[in-house]
């Protein structure tokens, strides 16, 4: 087995998502399965299937081309407002498209006019948290735009929240969206289909118990993947937290002393703060391995090792560990759990090998 390998447990994950969508599906809310820390990887997009997850949604459109290459026949939607020059393929391959700007929607109606497609969109409200959407207060106008572009199906609304700003996801901004979703079907008399409330963050809220309004879609990934949501990270009821080990191979043991020694001007990655506690920075000698993994591979500070070791900082190609009494062998492995950052960062690198296991069966 080669390293830096990532360990993906594709039954932990299906487990999770099984259990999200049948706790999601007794409120009335379907799940669509967020493809994009995992690249597409039909094996994983298989396991949601199988789950019971009817809509991926990717940000990323070299994830979708992949996922349709694979022969995926769910539905798909691209949760990043598409970039004007991908317009032809987004009508190729995607269902429905997150979007918000008039330049982009009329370019998507281009699109699939000359496709002779109909292209769905919703359309995403801005809330508080500062990432994409659309003001409350231009809701309407813009709507009223978007009804008269030909090829374009306005599916219904949705939003973001927790992502840039952290702004949590409660009653209140779920019954904003409820009201602005309401207004809109009366002013327009049409139909939106679709309210999508957002991501792994409204989980907190919507378990339990709060009012949801008319949300009925959200948007999962880490949730699915790890098994926690992302607001105060806690665990889920019920999920596996430990679908994901990040295996790391020793390449030098020695006792050193704890504190580096010469004129210390700035490391590699800015200030050479050390990682490590107090406790730890006067101490004398210390067993000291450096393993190969570093930024290139992952985001050092998301990783928790399993094993008896702590982390004491990192560079490019490095990740230094103080080992305790033991000196450990070279060539020995050292496991970590990964948070959500250091996930997607071990998962986009061609340095880790990925590794799956307890694929579920195709269905
Ligand atoms: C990434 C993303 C999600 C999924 O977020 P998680 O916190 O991983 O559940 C949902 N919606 C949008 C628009 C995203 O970009």
């Amino acid at each position: 087995m080669s390293a830096p390998r990532l360990e993906i447990d594709l039954h932990k994950i299906g487990h999770n998502a099984r259990a999200l969508v049948h706790l999601l599906s007794k409120k009335g809310i379907s799940v669509s399965g967020v493809t994009k820390a995992m690249l597409g990887m039909p094996a994983f997009t298989t396991a949601l299937r199988t789950a019971g997850v009817q809509i991926l949604a990717d940000s990323r459109l070299q994830n979708i081309s992949t996922m349709r290459s694979a022969g995926t026949q769910s539905p798909i939607w691209l949760i990043r407002s598409p970039m004007i020059e991908e317009v032809a393929q987004v009508v190729e391959h995607v269902d429905i498209s997150l979007n918000t700007e008039l330049d982009v929607i009329a370019e998507l109606s281009k699109a699939a006019t000359a496709a002779k497609k109909t292209h769905g969109i919703l359309l995403m409200v801005e809330l508080g948290d500062l990432r994409e959407g659309i003001m409350p207060a231009d809701l309407e106008d813009i709507v009223g735009e978007v009804l008269q572009f030909p090829n374009i199906a306005l599916m219904g609304l949705g939003t973001n929240l927790a992502c840039r700003s952290g702004v949590s996801p409660d009653a209140k901004n779920m019954g904003e969206l409820t009201k602005l979703a309401n207004a809109t079907e009366q002013k327009f008399a049409i139909e939106l289909p679709i309210i999508s409330g957002g991501n792994s963050s409204n989980l907190d809220s919507i378990l339990s118990g709060a009012d949801v309004g008319r949300i009925n879609n959200l948007r999962l990934g880490e949730a699915i993947l790890l098994g926690c949501e992302p607001l105060h990270r806690q665990p889920l009821a019920g999920l596996h937290t430990d679908a994901f080990t990040l295996v790391a191979q020793t390449i030098e043991s020695k006792l050193k002393p704890s504190q580096p020694w010469g004129t210390i001007a700035e490391a590699a990655f800015g200030a050479p703060k050390s990682d490590a506690p107090a406790s730890l920075q006067a101490q004398g000698h210390i067993l000291q391995s450096i393993l190969a993994l570093g930024h290139m591979d992952t985001d050092p500070n998301g990783l928790t090792p399993i094993s008896n070791v702590k982390i004491l900082g990192s560079s490019s190609d490095h990740l230094f560990v103080e080992t305790g009494d033991a000196l450990l062998p070279i060539g020995s492995e050292v496991r970590f759990d990964l948070n959500y950052s250091a996930l997607v960062r071990a998962m986009a690198s061609p340095f880790i090998e990925k590794m799956l296991l307890n694929r579920a069966t195709a269905t």
